[in-house]
């Protein structure tokens, strides 16, 4: 099996990926559960989200910036250990690699 890289994708094809109950949970915790270094403290207001990455293991990684003091914040979802995710994402691979 070859290694899979890591691939930057955007919100129409995150949008994809995420199935209702992964979307609500993807939400949630962008909005209550990203803790930025700077505050100390989970960012209250929520992020902005900049870049998400398809990472090698089929997990989702968000950064973006904390809407309270603008410092840069990651968070990373491991979706890649549910099939379901993984089948999605793996045909999100295909398509790219065919265009
Ligand atoms: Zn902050």
């Amino acid at each position: 099996m070859s290694k899979q890289s890591e691939i930057k994708i955007n919100q129409f094809q995150l949008a994809l990926l995420l199935d209702e109950s992964d979307r609500d949970f993807f939400k949630c915790s962008i909005s209550h559960n990203v803790y930025c270094l700077n505050c100390s403290d989970v960012a209250k207001k929520g992020v902005d989200i900049t870049e998400v990455y398809l990472t090698e293991h089929n997990d989702i990684r968000v950064h973006g910036r904390c809407k309270i003091c603008n410092g840069e914040v990651r968070r990373l979802f491991e979706f890649g250990e549910e099939d379901r995710f993984n089948n999605k994402a793996e045909k999100l691979r295909k398509s790219l690699q065919a265009s």
